[in-house]
């Protein structure tokens, strides 16, 4: 755990993940910042960078074979399965979608019902995405031995849809659910089960489904909302997260975005069938107040879970982030762990992010577009 020194942190191997008013606008790159927007220039400047980095092979001080790449992914991802992103054009928080806080969700039994009650709408959309070619891709990367580690900020389970087998899910899964009394855990698709019996009349499409997850949006960056007034949208997109716990800042505002507002109630419609969702005990123990295995906004993400994926990093040859906006201290961490390494990083990420001026490698192209040819170059010369 060599993480003295952190800059990013009073407390380097548990943190704090914190509320936050809005989105953080990343705004435009530097003019000057190269970026490669050609999806086979972007392949070709990766293996580049690998083999300057010293290639795939054995990860530093590797006593298990593992490979010297570590990949750090985050919710573009997902973005092929279906599941919109928290800042791309169509993301969640430019639809006026703030996060539930941890605090919020113990300490009000309304704030649970909501989350529930939008967690039972979004359920469907998780449960129907799929993995992509992206996913795959970092499966085979895994299977051929490549992997130092990979660590996702997602919820979603995809990876391991996808074929990888060890995965770090930095803030949880939706997969799971815990009973906070007595520590069940349990499979969501059986919570869903028993909702589904308690609630027979419920009306999905009429709840703003808010999917819960996790991402931590730094309040240092001195954009502490406002600057993304999420007053536009109409993508018809269904209204889901895969990173962010959500809820609405004020009541009715995550069931207000743009496109879903129609004259004849929309809103109260929804609001009415939050009110009568019926949630359910602890199949265990009756009485306990069931959460899902994810990180909130306030929460603190589990300290074993940061040493592993810090460790990842630490054995890596070359940081691949992947579809992350890294705005949020919990991924972007790993990247200045790694600076401080001299361990180089590379970012594949559509749009700007906040750790650009750190990397040595910009592409900014779909990930479908990328990984697939990274994974065939790198398998067949491994
Ligand atoms: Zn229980």
């Amino acid at each position: 755990m060599a993480t003295e020194g952190l800059a990013v942190s009073e407390a380097p191997l548990a943190y704090r993940v914190k509320p936050f008013a809005r989105t953080a606008d990343l705004g435009p790159r530097p003019p000057d910042l190269p970026v490669i927007r050609d999806a086979a220039a972007g392949v070709a400047a990766l293996l580049d960078a690998i083999s300057a980095a010293g290639g795939t092979g054995d990860a530093r001080g590797a006593s298990d074979g593992g490979g010297g790449l570590a990949v750090l992914t985050g919710a573009g991802m997902s973005t092929e399965s279906g599941i919109p992103d928290y800042r791309g054009p169509s993301g969640a928080l430019r639809r006026n979608h703030s996060p539930m806080t941890y605090q919020q969700f113990t300490g009000d039994p309304a704030a649970r019902r909501r989350y529930w009650a939008r967690g039972h709408a979004g359920w469907r959309h998780i449960v129907d995405a799929r993995p992509n070619a992206g996913h795959t891709a970092v499966a085979a990367l895994e299977e051929a031995g490549l992997l130092a580690g990979l660590v996702t900020q997602n919820v979603d389970g995809l990876h391991q849809a996808g074929g990888a087998r060890s995965v770090i899910e930095l803030h949880g899964s939706l997969a799971r659910v815990l009973c906070s009394d007595c520590g069940d855990v349990s499979p969501r698709a059986e919570l869903e089960a028993r909702l589904a019996a308690a609630n027979p009349d419920f009306r999905p499409e009429a709840v703003d489904a808010g999917v819960s997850g996790a991402e931590e949006p730094d309040p240092t960056d001195g954009t502490d909302g406002g600057t993304d007034g999420g007053t536009d949208g109409g993508d018809g997109l269904p209204a889901i997260a895969a990173e962010g716990v959500e809820a609405p800042a004020a009541p009715g505002a995550a069931l207000t975005p743009a496109g879903r507002v129609n004259p004849d109630g929309d809103v109260a419609l929804a609001e009415a069938e939050i009110a009568r969702f019926v949630m359910v005990g602890c199949r265990h123990c009756g009485v306990g107040r069931l959460e899902p295995d994810v990180v909130f906004f306030g929460a603190t993400v589990p300290r074993d879970r940061v040493t592993a994926a810090m460790d990842v990093v630490e054995r890596s040859r070359l940081l691949l982030v992947l579809g992350s906006s890294l705005t949020v201290m919990s991924g972007y961490r790993f990247v200045l762990r790694a600076g401080q390494l001299g361990i180089p990083v590379a970012i594949v990420n559509q749009g700007p992010t906040r750790a650009d001026t750190r990397a040595a490698l910009l592409v900014d192209a779909p990930l479908g577009d990328i990984l697939p040819p990274l994974a065939a170059e790198l398998a067949v010369s491994a």
